[in-house]
């Protein structure tokens, strides 16, 4: 996602420091940066955040957890938490390469990755979030019995992802190769989802555990 640079970024995600951190700093205490200790749900690629805010104002059970390197992105998301003021949301402005620095081992119940960057060519294969580099932050960071909810409308992507979580020995299970076909009650479309969608992309989706 590519977005003007914001000067004025930085300083406007420190003065919401009470729900977005830009550094490790929330490390080891990231339950007690929310109101109530409750299960965690992270996603990874927040981009202008609707589906990590929908989300947590549909599960207050749960904390939730935007994750996205880019701050000039980051903004959207926090106008839209501070707008809506919901409680059960915190933001991290990282690198998710940088997970296993913030969250402690099984922390985390469940990560979603929505619209992930392609990176279509072979010599950026590491940067896919689905590379067996990130498979690994993911492992140590997730419950034993912790999930991967994964969509995408980019179909070499979604194979390569198979074939990625396959070779790390994980499980899959409820893959869709048209979630659209019969679109759940609860989707929630993400920008991205939302604009691939009605240019006539099928979405596929998948669940992945590593037990
Ligand atoms: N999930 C959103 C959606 O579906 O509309 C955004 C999708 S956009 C294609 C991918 C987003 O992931 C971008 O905003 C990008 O900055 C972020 N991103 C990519 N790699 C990342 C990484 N390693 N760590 C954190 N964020 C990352």
């Amino acid at each position: 996602m590519r977005m003007r640079n914001k000067p004025w970024a930085e300083d406007y995600l420190l003065s919401h420091s009470d729900i977005v951190s830009i550094d490790l700093s929330r490390k080891g205490e990231i339950q007690s940066w929310f109101n109530k200790s409750q299960p965690i749900h992270i996603e990874v690629g927040s981009g202008m955040g609707r589906f990590i805010t929908e989300m947590a104002k549909m599960n207050p059970h749960i904390n939730y957890i935007g994750i996205e390197r880019d701050k000039n992105v980051m903004i959207r998301i926090v106008e839209k938490a501070v707008e809506q003021g919901i409680e059960n949301l915190r933001l991290l402005t990282v690198d998710a390469e940088h997970l296993t620095d913030i969250f402690g081992e099984g922390e985390v119940d469940r990560v979603y990755l929505n619209f992930s960057d392609p990176w279509p060519k072979t010599r950026h294969a590491k940067r896919r979030l689905t590379h067996a580099n990130y498979l690994s932050i993911y492992k140590a960071i997730l419950k034993s019995d912790g999930e991967i909810h994964f969509k995408t409308d980019n179909q070499q992507l979604f194979e390569f992802s198979i074939e990625s979580m396959s070779q790390f020995g994980m499980k899959l299970k409820n893959i869709n190769l048209n979630l659209h076909e019969n679109e759940p009650e609860d989707n929630i479309k993400t920008e991205y989802e939302e604009k691939f969608s009605n240019k006539g992309f099928r979405i596929n989706r998948l669940e992945a555990s590593f037990n």
